[in-house]
């Protein structure tokens, strides 16, 4: 696991750091989506406020996670796929987030369903959210 992280940040040809390593090492455990305040908890002790910040913006750019919004306003952040890259993203999958534990996945295999816009609108960005119950707390 160790030499996929350093691979993931020599890919992106970023320096390994303790904090990308830490954070990115968090993200694949997890399996599910993070949010700022999660990662803080998990690394805290670690690592300040700011180094997370600038560690995430720095994974977003370089397209080794990307944002999913929430109905609340807040950003959660998941690992992008092998597709992505510095500057393009192509993160068109479905997202599930569970009632009981609050828990966001990412559904790659369900792609968003293509919206047939009227004349003159252009599409940015589409995000999906389905809510539910997860395999977990099934
Ligand atoms: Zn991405
Ligand atoms: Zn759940
Ligand atoms: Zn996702």
């Amino acid at each position: 696991m160790k030499s996929e992280i350093e691979d993931i940040l020599k890919r992106s040809q970023l320096s390994v750091t303790d904090s990308r390593k830490k954070i990115l090492e968090l993200f694949q455990k997890t399996n599910a989506a993070l949010a700022h305040a999660d990662i803080e908890k998990k690394t805290g002790e670690h690592f300040d406020r700011v180094t997370i910040y600038r560690t995430l913006q720095t994974f977003l750019e370089k397209g080794i996670i990307h944002s999913i919004p929430t109905a609340d306003n807040s950003v959660l952040y998941a690992l992008c796929k092998d597709e992505c890259a510095e500057g393009h993203h192509h993160d068109d999958h479905v997202h599930f987030i569970c009632d009981e534990c609050g828990t966001t996945y990412c559904l790659e295999n369900s792609t968003i369903p293509e919206v047939k816009l009227p004349k003159g609108f252009i599409q940015k960005r589409a995000d999906v959210v389905v809510s539910g119950i997860c395999e977990k707390c099934n």
